[in-house]
């Protein structure tokens, strides 16, 4: 019966970890991004019950490349350009193993110094180079979507703090655009607030928040007696990346007194770029924002930052009348408890993979991939349009392009099951104005032209010659 894994076997055990982590960076392009794979395969591959005596490290690992990588979707592909894509670059890898070394559970400041103040240290760094205020306080999440639902339990908090004693609610109202992110809608049910409450702002032509149906659908509520409690602005929305107006959204949550929350999951980490910066004017004034370092900064999941200049509020909103004595902390100025702030009483120590990131990047190094990705996404929709076949779906802002064949839905999701099918690139779909399009994001720190062009390239290939005519084989391989 072996005992805990000796220094000796765990540092060769581990040597052939990183190993095998450095061939599958290397060459992970002759991997097929979406694995070929039937429901269950792996269930059926796998024992039915645990073993009963422990197993060598090598047959674990053996197990390992042979039946659960030919399962995976490799969203560390360069050409995973599905959904958003997203990058373990290798410091943010190093930065996880060493984090899952320490094992930190930094709860209280006491239970971890280091991992709480880096906590602060890194966020503030982000939080400047993003131009946000000073007096925003970062605190990092699993994911947007908890984020959003601690934002949203603030708000309640701050209009109906009656709320956590009574659980009896005043018809409260909350605002999104019709394109925000499901997070939204499913964080106020979470908070209690009732579906029959989420009002979906429409949106214009560009798919932006329309502020004029905000403040009618504001006043509609108010004389009918209900109480607006929150409104929600996305930077970057998850169909097309478009921008709600975020400063006039703010004006109209300062003059309805609402809490403003802006969610920029996705596209906040290109206010880093100071051609892009401007994307975040008027978020000064948020209550509360979203940005996701797992998602467009090269950091492996999970890693979400929430921003709020309601630091007591978000701390009042989660305080019983008294603390167990488990959880007794001195209060001190410097010392943060940031359990305090979250649901989840553990944290594991998140910001170390960030500190990896920004400091091996730099923020010069960060704003060059994201440029890159950019102008990636600039060329395609160029030489998509320039295809008379096709047909751009919506502004390309970032590095999202939304484009469809001039044809049928059916023929456009066909077209997205051939490409995917494949193996060769995996992009997803989505529907604009009642049509079905693709969608194609470029978000991979090892993402190269060549990886784009060839996709593209390989996706006419796809479609015969002429219009809305369904196409034949691919004519050649990438
Ligand atoms: C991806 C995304 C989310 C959800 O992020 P998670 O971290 O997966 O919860 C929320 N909002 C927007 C705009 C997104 O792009």
């Amino acid at each position: 019966m072996p005992s805990e894994m000796s220094p000796d076997e765990f540092r060769a055990a581990a040597h052939q970890a990183v190993d095998w982590i450095a061939d599958y960076l290397r060459d992970i392009r002759n991997l097929p991004v979406l694995p070929d794979v039937q429901p269950g395969a792996l269930i059926d591959h796998l024992p039915k019950t645990g073993p009963e005596q422990g197993e060598s490290m090598d047959a674990i690992f053996a197990d390992f490349q042979n039946l659960i990588v030919p399962g995976i979707t490799h969203w560390n592909h360069p050409r995973f350009f599905a959904y958003f894509s997203i990058s373990a670059s290798g410091p943010g890898i190093l930065g996880e193993m060493l984090a899952a070394a320490l094992n930190v559970n930094h709860m209280l400041w006491k239970t971890s110094p280091a991992a709480t103040e880096l906590e602060q240290v890194t966020l503030g760094w982000l939080r400047q180079w993003l131009g946000l205020p000073d007096h925003f306080f970062g605190i990092i999440h699993d994911t947007a979507s908890t984020g959003s639902l601690h934002a949203i339990l603030a708000a309640r908090e701050l209009a109906a703090p009656e709320v956590r004693r009574t659980g009896e609610f005043p018809p409260l109202v909350m605002y999104a655009s019709e394109h925000a992110h499901s997070s939204i809608d499913r964080g106020a049910l979470a908070a209690g607030i009732g579906l029959e409450n989420i009002r979906h702002v429409p949106s214009d032509d560009e798919f932006r928040m329309r502020a004029d149906a905000l403040r009618a659908m504001i006043e509609a509520d108010l004389a009918a007696g209900r109480k607006p409690f929150c409104v929600v602005a996305t930077v970057g929305t998850t169909s097309t990346t478009s921008i709600d107006p975020v400063a006039e959204i703010g004006e109209i949550a300062r003059r309805y007194n609402l809490w403003f929350h802006v969610d920029a999951a996705y596209a906040g980490s290109a206010a880093l770029l100071d051609e892009h910066r401007h994307i975040l004017n008027g978020a000064a004034q948020a209550d509360s924002l979203v940005v996701n370092p797992h998602k467009w900064l090269f950091t492996p999941v999970d890693l979400s930052i929430l921003y709020t200049r309601q630091k007591d509020v978000m701390r009042r909103m989660l305080s019983l009348e008294e603390a167990p004595p488990y959880l007794e902390a001195a209060d001190q100025d410097r010392a943060v408890n940031l359990s305090e702030y979250s649901l989840a009483l553990g944290r594991r120590f998140r910001s170390l993979k960030l500190w990896f990131v920004l400091r091996y990047f730099g923020r010069e190094g960060i704003t060059r991939v994201l440029r890159g990705h950019m102008k990636m996404a600039q060329d395609l929709a160029q030489q998509i349009a320039a295809d008379s076949r096709f047909e751009i779906a919506a502004p390309v802002l970032f590095s999202l392009v939304c484009f469809r064949y001039r044809g049928s839905d059916q023929y456009n999701r066909d077209l997205l099951d051939r490409i995917n099918s494949s193996g060769r690139a995996f992009l997803s779909g989505t529907t604009l104005h009642g049509k079905f399009v693709l969608r194609l994001t470029i978000g991979n720190v090892a993402t190269t032209e060549d990886d784009v062009r060839q996709t593209w390239e390989w996706i006419r290939s796809l479609v015969l010659p002429g219009t809305g005519s369904p196409g034949g084989e691919p004519l050649h391989p990438l």
